[in-house]
């Protein structure tokens, strides 16, 4: 686990790239990261797909995307956030490491953007304005390429990426990475679904063992997180806002390996020692 950050960049740069060239890559790969088909396989933002069945029954191809996405979630956690979104890959890199000024509490973090959705979700059932497509980044950005490959002008472009360009902007200047804490939609379902499985059953996850922790006081698992968690305590509703970008592991691979990022069952000894602190 010692490059996994590094792995993980690369990663994040060639699905950036991919999606740079997608319009001009054939029939293969068509979409955007509000739908997407990868040969047969349909992929679908989960949100947009609930906005989309709160005017008209969505096709079936749409539906089978969107499920296949949470399923994804439910088993593996928000990978998509830390290995494909490109909004999470800009926000990243924007973010100024050691800027980890006191964060809100993620409850109430995740109740806000869950308001907010729901706001967006009753604003479109009145008055038909998708306004969720507005506030979908990572949607929003992977449409940018097609604007090019459909000779939009330079400035048709700019407006459309003028919203996360401005987000990118507002986390450079505080050092927090406001946009995937307080507002992402798509961060809402896809943490629901990350968060719903108990913590030891099968999957993906972030875990902990503290016969190994080392750490006393701030440990460098907790500054490495650019999302301010805190990786020792990822059980149960937390896993909803671990994107599982595994710098904390990277982290903790210079100490006392007590985090590891597995597929094996948890331990209840750990669950609950983790419970407790
Ligand atoms: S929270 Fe939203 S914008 Fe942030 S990485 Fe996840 S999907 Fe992308
Ligand atoms: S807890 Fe670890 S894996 Fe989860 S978001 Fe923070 S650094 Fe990434």
């Amino acid at each position: 686990m010692k490059h996994i950050r590094s792995i993980r960049r690369c990663v994040q740069l060639l699905v950036f790239l991919g999606f740079c060239i997608l319009p001009w890559l054939g029939e293969t790969i068509r979409g955007s990261l509000f739908a997407l088909r990868l040969g047969p396989i349909p992929f679908a933002d989960p949100v947009a797909t609930l906005q989309t069945l709160c005017g008209n029954w969505p096709g079936m191809r749409l539906l089978f995307g969107a499920g296949f996405t949470l399923i994804i979630a439910l088993l593996c956690g928000r990978i998509f956030c830390s290995w494909i979104c490109p909004y999470g890959f800009l926000s990243e890199l924007v973010h100024r490491k050691n800027a980890h000024p006191k964060q809100t509490p993620f409850k109430q973090a995740f109740l806000v953007k869950s308001g907010l959705l729901a706001f967006a979700l009753l604003v479109f059932l009145i008055f038909s304005y998708p306004l969720l497509g507005l506030i979908s980044f990572p949607g929003e950005l992977s449409l940018l390429p097609l604007l090019a490959w459909q000779n939009e002008t330079v400035l048709a472009i700019l407006i459309a990426a003028a919203l996360p360009i401005l987000a990118l902007l507002l986390e450079l200047a505080t050092g927090k990475r406001l946009w995937c804490r307080y507002v992402c939609p798509q961060s809402v379902l896809l943490g629901f679904a990350s968060g719903s499985l108990p913590d030891n059953c099968l999957g993906l996850r972030i875990r902990w063992n503290p016969k190994a922790c080392t750490c006393k006081g701030e440990a460098p698992c907790r500054q490495a997180c650019t999302l301010g968690l805190n990786p020792r305590h990822i059980l149960g509703p937390n896993r909803r806002d671990c994107t599982q970008c595994c710098d904390c592991v990277q982290a903790c691979s210079a100490k006392g390996q007590a985090l590891t990022w597995s597929c094996t069952t948890g331990k209840k000894t750990i669950d609950k020692y983790a419970a407790k602190n």
